[in-house]
Formats: structure tokens, sequence, C-alpha cells
């Protein structure tokens, strides 16, 4: 898109192609219209308190900085309210100093840059590629973004929860209620099992009470689709917007708002709380732009939780020797120790699958399972090896089935699994997370091989002992050689018992 500059106002060339609009104009124009990178300095008008302001774009707009062909109102009355001051343009691709960037990502790397030959400027159009996948940012590409009043809210009393808190949990949700009222920076380390849904309940509704907009952040859509439900169920009069690629929430303002990290990018300045929940997991540990994505979407002056079961090594050790702020909650709702893996010798398991024989000790465990019919998952570190060994399990029981992360019949699978048609499950890292069967045995084939990071292993060893009914449970870590990561797993499992312990939060030794 084209604009004109004049007096104090950017004039999108559009509206000129309107006759009506240009009868009635007020502009005086002279000179070109130009891409909005080509606009030297973008004017900024002053709030004009009286304009009747639209609240519905008011609360589209809000902490949000979006394409304009994202914003489905009229140009007209989007213009209307940039020459009243509470929309501005903003340029897509920025240059300063330091070079070419890209405003909605942050993107400053040369090659992440594109050029096209553009349909809509009609010149060649530079074009970030890293955020491509949100619809294309141009030098021809305004943001906008808000700058009137936030929506103003506050729902007292909004928790409607009969349930209850363990001592741990209860410990867990007064220091995120502290960190929200103090806008201040903590991390939560609790295993998997310990609960953390209910711990942010308390956290959550002193926020709305005072008015506070939150964000609860995560790398998995999986995860936005567990939790935005839950909360509605749980804060029934709050209205909860679910983000995530393709969702039907896209344009709701919402107090509450679960998103994975990716549809961040969508904001800026919006949070008073944000919370990232497990912030170790694939892709936002890796992924600077999702960091710096979250940066940008929370308000300067504005709290900063992060959950995880499995934090990165370094901030283990600031949790550990207090450099962080850091609450670790080290034992599961009910009450039951972590059940601790057990390292087994198997010799050459590659070898061995690739000649298609299993290593005695795995095709020992295989069978204790089925005949005490307990159900189990089997963790490959490879979909090829994995896939060539199934045949070989068919011949123990012609039910035990395989899934990886392309399977289209993937849920089918997990769902199967839950209603224990499927006795033993072969699966790649993609079950290490999220998925829970009340009572399971879980091994790991080849738990050497580098895919399994300690937190990879610590989450799988997670799936075991979740219920109440079923606190225990078998994990079998099959190797040909050990590795610092099921050292470092075992250890940190190890140490989540003992300070269970020390600190009561358990009910005996193991
Ligand atoms: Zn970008
Ligand atoms: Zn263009």
């Amino acid at each position: 898109m084209r604009f004109f500059e004049s007096e104090d106002v950017l004039v999108p060339e559009r509206l000129f192609r309107k006759g009506e609009f240009f009868a009635k104009s007020k502009y005086e124009i002279s000179g070109q219209a130009k891409r909005i990178f080509a606009v030297e300095k973008i004017p900024a008008q002053s709030l004009d308190q009286d304009f009747p302001y639209n609240r519905d774009l008011q609360r589209l707009l809000s902490g949000r900085v979006l394409l304009l062909e994202e914003v489905p109102f009229p140009l007209e009355s989007i213009h209307e309210h940039v020459e009243h001051g509470y929309i501005r343009y903003e340029k897509g691709i920025d240059v300063d100093r330091d070079g070419m960037y890209c405003r909605r990502c942050q993107n400053r790397e040369v090659h992440l840059f594109g050029r096209f030959h553009c349909a809509r400027c009609g010149e060649e159009c530079v074009y970030c590629r890293r955020c491509i996948m949100m619809g294309r940012v141009s030098q021809c590409s305004p943001l906008v973004r808000w700058t009137g009043p936030e929506p103003v809210f506050s729902y007292p009393d909004a928790l409607r929860w009969e349930g209850q808190l363990s001592i741990a949990q209860g410990e867990a949700a007064r220091r995120i209620v502290e960190a929200i009222e103090k806008k201040t920076d903590l991390l939560i380390w609790a295993v998997c099992g310990a609960g953390k849904t209910e711990m942010l309940f308390p956290g959550i509704a002193c926020a709305l009470q005072a008015g506070l907009r939150l964000a609860i952040a995560t790398p998995r859509t999986d995860v936005v689709l567990e939790l935005a439900p839950r909360l509605q169920q749980v804060f029934p009069d709050v209205p909860v917007a679910a983000l995530y690629a393709g969702s039907g929430d896209r344009y709701k303002f919402s107090p509450l708002t679960i998103t994975t990290t990716h549809q961040l990018l969508r904001f800026h300045d919006a949070f008073d709380v944000m919370i990232i929940d497990e912030v170790d997991a694939f892709p936002y540990a890796a992924d600077e732009m999702l960091q710096k994505a979250a940066e940008k979407a929370r308000k300067r002056n504005s709290a900063l939780i992060f959950l995880t079961a499995t934090p990165e090594e370094t901030w283990q050790r600031e949790c550990l020797t207090g450099k962080r702020n850091c609450y670790i909650l080290p034992a599961r709702f009910h009450q039951h120790p972590l059940p601790i893996p057990r390292f087994i010798w198997c010799g050459n398991w590659r070898k061995a699958l690739t000649k298609k024989r299993i290593p005695l000790p795995v095709r020992t465990w295989v069978q204790e399972r089925l005949a005490i019919e307990k159900q189990a998952l089997i963790f490959f570190p490879d979909v090829e090896l994995m896939e060539r060994t199934l045949p070989l399990f068919h011949e123990f029981h012609p039910d035990i089935a395989s899934v990886h992360a392309e399977d289209p019949e993937r849920k089918e699978k997990v769902q199967a699994m839950r209603e224990g048609r499927i006795p033993i499950l072969l699966t790649t890292t993609i079950l290490e997370r999220g998925v829970t069967i009340p009572n399971i045995d879980v091994a790991v084939v080849g738990a050497e091989d580098e895919t399994f990071t300690e937190s990879a292993l610590v989450q799988i060893a997670g799936r075991v002992g979740r219920s109440p009914a079923y606190p225990t449970g078998d994990i079998a870590f099959f190797h040909y050689g050990k590795s610092r990561a099921m050292v470092r797993a075992k250890e940190q499992l190890r140490r989540m018992n003992e300070e269970a312990l020390r600190r009561g939060l358990i009910d005996y030794d193991w």
C-alpha cells in the first residue's frame, strides 16, 4: 500500500481511488504516493478525547500489532481513528543505523530478508522471511497499532473451583500471586504431575480482579487446546481466548489469553502478566525469535512467570544457587515419590535391531509386561529403527502398535492406548510430554542416544505413576553405555524426592 504525506497525517492512496472520499476530502495532497518504508517520519497525532471511537476496534487492536489486512474494518474507519490519534501506522520493515529490521519479529539477519516483485506496490519489495508464516510483512506493509485507551475491566471473585491445592501447590500459588502483585520474574520448577494448572488459579483470579491482562503462552498447540477449556470452566464469566494457527478467536479481546508462543508475534505491550508454560520445550527454548516475541508482547512493567518440569542446565544452576527467583515444587499432587529409572545394559541395540533381533533384556521386559497385562510405552531414538522393529514385537502380541510425529493415525492410537486396546505402544519422543495414561511402565531403547536429552528423559520418566490409584511403575533405560544426560536425569529425580521428603511433601520413603 502507498501513502500520501499531507500536513501531519499519512493518507492511504487507496482512499483516493474512491470518488466519494475524494470529493469531501479535506487534504491538500502534493507529491507522489510512497510506500510506507519510504516515508521519512510517521507523524504522531495527539489523542482527541472527544472522538467517539469504535469499541470493537479498540478491543481488537489493543495490545496488538497487525497487518492492515488482518483488521476486519473498513479502511475509512481505521483511517478516521488514525486522524484522531487512536491508531498509528508503523513501518513493517524499517531501517536504522544497524541496518534493516522487521518490526513484527525483530529479525535483523540479512539472509532472512527476501525480495520479490510486489503486485501491491508495483516495485521490488523486501519482505521478512522469518515471520512469513504469519502473513507477509514487506516494505509496503503498514503495521497497525492501537494508541488509544485500553479497555478497562475487572472480574471480582471470578474463580469457580471447588478443588483443594496440596500444601506444595498452595506454596507455589502464593509465590505466583506475589510475583503478579509485585510484577517480578519467577520460575516455577515443578515435577511432572505436580498439578501446575491448578496452582495458577489464585494468581489468575487476583490479576483479573485487579484488571490486569494475562497471557499463558506455550510452544505447543496441544497445550493451548487442553488448557483453554479447563480455564474457561473455572472462570466461566471471563472471556478466554485460545490462539493458535487457524484459531477462531483471533479477533477476540480477552483479559485471559491462552496462546502459542508464535501468536505472540501479533502482540505489543499487551500483557501485565505473562506466564510461559513448558519453557524448555521445543521450539521456544531454541528459538530466539519466540523469546523476543514474549518480551515484546508483555508490558515493560509486568510479571513474567515460567513454568517447567525440566529447566535447562544453566537455569537449574541459577535456581540451586539462589541467583534466580525460583520456587521448586518437588512432589506430585498425590504426595507419592517420583519413580526412579533403572539403567539396564543391553549391548549394541542398534546393531541388534538392524539385524532384526530384539536385545534379550528388552525382550524379557516386554514379556513381563504382557504376562502381568500392564500397559507400556517404549521410546525409540528414531522413526526408521522403530518401524523396522515393529514386526518383531508382533511376535509377542499382534496388537502392539507404533506412533510417530507424522503418523496420520496418531490421535486414534493414543486414544486406543488410553482405552487399553493397545498393550504396548512404540513411540518416538513425541509422546514424551502431555500424554497421561493411568497405569503404565515405560522403557527407552537406546537411552544414551543424543535424542534423549536430560529434559526428554525426565519427561519420559514423568509419564509413570501419575495417577493416585497407581502411583508407582517401572522405568527402564536400556543402553549400550550410560550418557551424561541419563545420569543427570536420574540425579534430578532423586534430588526432587529428597527435597520433597525433607519438606514433608511426600508420605513415605522410597
Ligand atoms: Zn519478521
Ligand atoms: Zn510492496
